[in-house]
C-alpha cells in the first residue's frame, strides 16, 4: 500500500522551534510531496534566549547531514560536556558539581561510581562525589574538545552552546534554500472550519494561509494552541518557583571550557555559557522573592558589570505545558507548548523531541483521536519526567542561607514520581530499578539521578559517616581514575579565547 501524502504544515513562529520543527517536518516528508510552510512577524521578533542544548541537538543536525562545520562558526558554538553546579550545597566537599553527559566510557566508570554511592548512602566514608568518575567531567575541567584522535573510537556524549538568532538565521536559511516557503506576516486572526479544526492563519492584509497540519511555534503568546482553540494551559508554579530572568552578555575573560556553569544565587541561580565571541549570563530567578532591580544588582555584581553601560534585558516566564501538545489539527512546539526553567537547558531537546515523535505518530495511525491521545501522554510524560529531575535540584541541594532556597527545600509539591525516587534513594533502594519503573528511564539515565543526589552530598550526615569495614566495596575509584586519565590524553585540548575568536 502506498502511504498517504504527507500533510501541507504551515508553522506559525519563526524563532528556534519553528525553524527547528520546519528543518525536521520537511526533511522527512519533502521527498513524499510534503510542503512547509513558515509564518512569522518581524516585527514581533523572537525570544533570543536559549544558548544551551543537550546532545539532542547534535542528533539533529546529524539527521538533516549538517557538519559542525557548516554549523557552528555561523552561530559563534562551542561544544558542551555537560553543567557545571556550584554554590548550590553548603556540605563541605560538595560545593560544585558537574553532571555529565553520557558516553560509552561511562560503561567502565558507572557501576563503580554507583557502587560507591551505595556504600557512602550506607553511611560509609567512600569518595562518592560524581566529578572523578565520569569521562566527560574529567574533559570538560582540562578543556579538552569532545572529539578524540582517530586512536580513540569514543567520543562522549556532547551538545552545545550558540548564539540563538543565529542558529534560527542559520536553520531559516538551510531551510529555504531547500523548498521551506517563508512568509513574513503578522497573523491577525485564527479562522477555524465548521468542525472546530483549524482552516488558515489570516494575516493583517486578509490573506489566507490555508493548511492541513499547523503548528503552533508563536512563543508564549500560543495564538492557535491557546488563544485559537482554548487549550488549557497547567501550570507548575507549585513545583518551579522561578519565573522571570535577567541577562546581559559578558567579553571573554579565562579559558573557554566546553561546559555551562550553573551558579547560585540569592533566589535562584544564574548560567554561564561561552560563545565564541562572548560570554551568555542569565539570572533567573523567582519575582516572589527579589525583585528586577534586585536581580540586575546581584547579576551585575556577580558578572563584574556593575559599574558598565551594558545594558540587562528582563524576561518574564510562563511555566508550565499546555494540557494537550497536540489539538484537533494543531501540533504546539517550543514555548508555546511549554516552558520549564532553563536549568538542564531542555528546551530546544523537548521542541526536536516532539516534532521526531509527532511525525511518526502521525504516519503510523493518522488523524485519529486514540492517536492523538497516545501522543499526548508521551509528550505529558516527557515534560513531568524533566520537570521532575529539575525541582530534585531544588529539593536536594542543601542551600539555606536565604527564604528562597528554605522554602524551596520545604516545598511538598512534588509529584508522586519524585518522591518514590527520593524515597529510593534513602531507604538505599535501586535507584537505576526505580527510576525505570517509574520514568522508564526515558529522560534521565541512571546516572544523572545518581549525580543528582550525590552531587549535593544527599549522604548521610557528616559526623555519622564511618570508615569502610572490609568486604565492602568502595567503587574502585583509583582504577577508574587511572582509566580517564590514559582516556584523556586522547581529546586534544581546546584552543584558548585569543584562537577561537
Ligand atoms: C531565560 C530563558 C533561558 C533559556 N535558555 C534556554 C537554554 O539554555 N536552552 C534551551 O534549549 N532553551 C532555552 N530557553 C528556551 C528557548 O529560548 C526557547 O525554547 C526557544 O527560543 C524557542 O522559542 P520559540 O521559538 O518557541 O519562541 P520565540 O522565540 O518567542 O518565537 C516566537 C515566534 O512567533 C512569532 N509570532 C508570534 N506571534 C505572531 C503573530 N501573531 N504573527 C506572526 N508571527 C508571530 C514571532 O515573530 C516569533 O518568530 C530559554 C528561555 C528563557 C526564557
Amino acid at each position: 500500500m502506498t502511504p498517504p501524502r504527507p500533510p501541507h504544515v504551515v508553522i506559525l513562529g519563526g524563532g528556534s522551534a519553528g525553524w527547528i520543527t520546519a528543518c525536521l517536518l520537511h526533511h522527512r516528508w519533502a521527498a513524499r510531496g510534503g510542503r512547509v510552510t513558515l509564518v512569522e512577524s518581524p516585527e514581533i521578533g523572537i525570544i533570543g534566549v536559549g544558548e544551551g542544548s543537550t546532545p539532542q541537538l547534535k542528533a539533529m543536525f546529524d539527521l538533516l547531514g549538517i557538519a559542525e562545520a557548516e554549523w557552528m562558526p555561523a552561530c559563534d558554538a562551542t561544544w558542551k560536556l555537560g553543567i557545571r553546579f556550584s554554590g548550590w550545597s553548603e556540605r563541605p566537599g560538595f560545593e560544585s558539581y558537574f553532571h555529565p553527559f553520557p558516553g560509552p566510557i561511562d560503561l567502565h566508570s558507572e557501576p563503580g561510581f554507583i557502587r560507591a554511592c551505595a556504600a557512602a548512602r550506607r553511611g560509609f566514608a567512600v569518595p562518592a562525589h560524581p566529578d572523578p568518575w565520569f569521562l566527560a567531567s574529567v574533559l570538560a575541567g582540562e578543556g579538552r574538545s569532545p572529539h578524540p584522535g582517530p586512536q580513540f573510537p569514543f567520543a562522549p556524549g556532547y551538545g552545545y552552546h550558540f548564539d540563538a538568532y543565529k542558529l534560527g538565521a542559520f536553520l531559516r536559511d538551510w531551510g529555504v534554500a531547500r523548498g521551506i516557503v517563508h512568509l513574513p506576516r503578522r497573523v491577525v486572526d485564527v479562522a477555524l472550519d465548521g468542525r472546530g479544526d483549524v482552516a488558515a492563519l489570516v494575516c493583517e492584509d486578509g490573506e489566507r494561509i490555508a493548511g492541513d497540519l499547523f503548528v503552533d511555534c508563536s512563543g508564549f503568546r500560543a495564538v492557535i494552541a491557546q488563544q485559537a482553540l482554548g487549550g488549557r494551559f497547567i501550570s507548575f508554579a507549585d513545583n518551579l518557583f522561578n519565573d522571570a530572568a535577567v541577562v546581559i552578555p559578558t567579553p571573554h575573560s579565562g579559558p573557554v571550557l566546553p561546559q555551562t556553569d550553573s551558579i547560585a544565587m540569592q533566589a535562584g541561580w544564574r548560567w554561564r555559557i561561552p560563545l565564541t565571541t562572548r560570554v551568555g549570563n542569565g539570572y533567573v530567578y523567582s519575582s516572589r522573592h527579589i525583585s528586577a532591580d534586585q536581580a540586575e544588582t546581584e547579576l551585575r555584581a556577580a558578572t563584574g558589570m556593575l559599574d558598565a553601560a551594558e545594558p540587562v534585558r528582563f524576561l518574564t516566564m510562563r511555566v508550565g505545558r499546555m494540557e494537550q501538545t497536540w489539538e484537533r489539527n494543531c501540533l504546539a512546539g517550543g514555548l508555546a507548548q511549554g516552558f520549564m526553567e532553563p536549568l538542564e537547558a531542555t528546551a530546544l531537546h523537548i521542541v526536536i523531541a516532539t516534532a521526531l515523535e509527532f511525525a511518526q505518530a502521525l504516519e503510523e495511525g493518522g488523524f485519529t483521536p486514540a492517536n492523538r491521545d497516545a501522543f499526548n501522554q508521551q509528550a505529558a510524560e516527557r515534560y513531568e519526567g524533566i520537570r521532575d529531575y529539575i525541582v530534585g535540584h531544588y529539593r536536594l541541594n542543601q542551600r539555606s542561607d536565604t527564604p528562597y532556597w528554605r522554602e524551596n527545600a520545604a516545598n511538598q509539591h512534588l509529584s508522586d514520581r519524585l518522591k518514590a525516587m527520593m524515597t529510593a534513594w534513602f531507604s538505599q533502594a535501586d535507584l537505576a530499578q526505580a527510576n525505570a519503573r517509574l520514568y522508564g528511564a526515558r529522560y534521565y539515565s541512571a546516572m544523572s539521578w545518581h549525580c543528582l543526589f550525590a552531587g549535593y552530598g544527599t549522604f548521610p550526615a557528616e559526623d555519622r559517616m564511618r570508615p569502610l569495614p572490609d568486604g565492602i566495596d568502595d567503587g574502585g575509584l583509583e582504577r577508574v581514575r587511572a582509566m580517564l586519565v590514559a582516556c584523556a590524553g586522547n581529546f586534544p585540548p581546546l584552543p584558548g579565547v585569543a584562537q577561537i575568536r
